[in-house]
């Protein structure tokens, strides 16, 4: 490869960074790190409409989360209007594109009895000039749109990193509206359209590739012919089949959530969304499981699935709750604090909090769940009136309280801990499960937990004592 690798991410803020834009950003920043290139975050933001700050912050914010660091930008495409203005400049003045004058009532019409004749909708040229031919005077009050001189024959063919060589004939493409009529007499040229801002800006930042949604194939012919009228270099396109639904419908809020800031707070790792992203559409050998490291090393624009990815909730928290595993107990702990202060619960990353994530951690699989459990160290346990009626008998209560008398003055370990409830069920002749089930439910405030010695040494004592004062 000659030419510098160099990809970008190009989200429209119009909502949340969507799960498949965010696997759009892995590939082309995976991409760009394995050939040691550059990786640009461009803001499209034409559609003042629907665009926000607020979707801009949260697409950064989830970039940023998902650890997918940009080399350049963000750049804002209404920042560039003036560039694109100038391109169309030049466009009209070396003819290679125009300004059309047909009114929308005129186009209608055109249509109509485009339709009626059984032919396809399309625009008839007459506004293009062509040599010899001569085009009416422009007439009063129309402002124009201006319109690109597609090429009136041949086919566009690029051979897609994703799908292969694809061909798409001429024939099939209309003369592009470039530019809206321009606000006022003095403003030709009004505000671009998306497809040529695009291409301005894959060529002014020099892209290389351009890996993107299939939902953009339709795109890229019409961007290919801009691009060649502009002599520009083409860049490779890859286009990714779009991540389905478990009921194979494109993946959309209905199957659940579809943003990446939804599940950074419903407790899932970053690494683990990388993780799970990835192979959704690419693949290395069967390796499921992998590093950032790992992926980059072998992300070389080969293997990417020609057919789509099903989304599978079930892996994503398999690959999560490895990931969660794999952490040393005080970053578990660290992230613990943070989940812990969404629900108003102040705790510190200490070794103790590192040691409950240990003890944990094997039952998870977000750091939610994790702290679902950690909650009865740190508030109030209310334990159901049915694991009350079920676990705390009369039959166990003595022994509950002999257990509470044994644990005031014992060395505070697991090992003691352990002697103390063994005592205790021995003198009173009852099993093990029925006396730990009652504690567990009484102090942990549920029926299952890890072993009951290892669970309670990691309380104060004096909880422990409390809420094992029953009557
Ligand atoms: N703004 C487009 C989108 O959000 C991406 C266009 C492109 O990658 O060329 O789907």
């Amino acid at each position: 490869m000659t030419r510098k690798v160099r990809t970008r991410i190009a989200p429209s803020p119009t909502g949340f960074l969507h799960l498949g834009t965010a696997r759009t950003a892995l590939f082309s920043w995976a991409f760009a790190r394995h050939h040691g290139g550059d990786f640009i975050l461009r803001i499209e933001d034409t559609d003042e409409a629907r665009s926000t700050q607020e979707a801009v912050d949260q697409i950064i914010a989830a970039m940023k989360w998902l650890n997918l660091a940009h080399d350049e930008g963000p750049f804002f495409q209404m920042q560039r209007l003036d560039r694109y203005r100038e391109v169309i400049g030049q466009m009209l003045d070396d003819g290679t594109a125009y300004a059309c004058y047909c009114t929308p009532a005129e186009l209608d019409e055109m249509r109509e009895a485009q339709r009626a004749r059984g032919d396809k909708p399309r625009y008839d040229g007459r506004w293009r000039p062509e040599p010899g031919k001569v085009l009416p005077p422009p007439p009063d009050g129309v402002k124009p749109v201006i319109r690109f001189r597609n090429p009136p024959s041949g086919a566009v063919t690029w051979e897609d990193m994703v799908k292969g060589p694809i061909t798409i004939s001429n024939a099939e493409l209309d003369d592009l509206i470039i530019a809206r009529p321009g606000a006022d007499a003095a403003t030709l040229i009004g505000t671009p359209t998306y497809n040529f801002c695009v291409v301005v800006d894959d060529w002014d930042m020099d892209i290389s590739h351009v890996i993107r949604g299939d939902d953009h194939v339709n795109n890229t012919p019409r961007q290919i012919n801009i691009l060649r009228a502009l002599g520009a270099e083409l860049p490779v396109y890859g286009h990714v089949p779009m991540i389905l639904g478990p009921d194979g419908d494109k993946l959309s809020k209905r199957h659940g959530a579809v943003s990446v800031t939804q599940y950074e707070s419903a407790g899932y790792l970053p690494e683990a969304m990388l993780n799970y992203l990835a192979r959704l559409g690419w693949s290395h050998g069967d390796e499921e499981l992998f590093s950032r490291e790992q992926l980059v090393s072998w992300f070389d624009g080969q293997h990417l699935a020609k057919s789509p990815a099903q989304w599978d909730a079930a892996k994503l928290n398999w690959v999560n709750a490895h990931c969660l595993k794999a952490l040393p107990d005080d970053t578990l702990a660290a992230h613990a604090v943070a989940r812990f202060a969404e629900r108003g619960i102040v705790a510190a990353a200490d070794a103790q909090l590192g040691r409950m994530c240990a003890l944990f951690k094997d039952r998870c699989a977000t750091t939610v769940e994790l702290c679902d459990w950690l909650a009865m160290y740190f508030s109030e346990v209310a334990p159901s009136a049915q694991d009350l009626t079920t676990h705390v008998t009369e039959a166990v209560t003595p022994a509950v309280h002999s257990l509470r008398e044994r644990l005031t003055d014992i060395e505070w370990t697991k090992a003691a801990i352990s002697a103390a409830i063994k005592e205790v069920i021995t003198a009173h002749g009852i099993k093990m499960p029925t006396l730990a089930h009652a504690v567990r439910v009484l102090v942990c405030g549920r029926a299952q937990t890890p072993s009951i010695d290892a669970v309670l040494e990691l309380f104060p004592r004096e909880v422990v004592l409390a809420r094992l004062q029953i009557t």
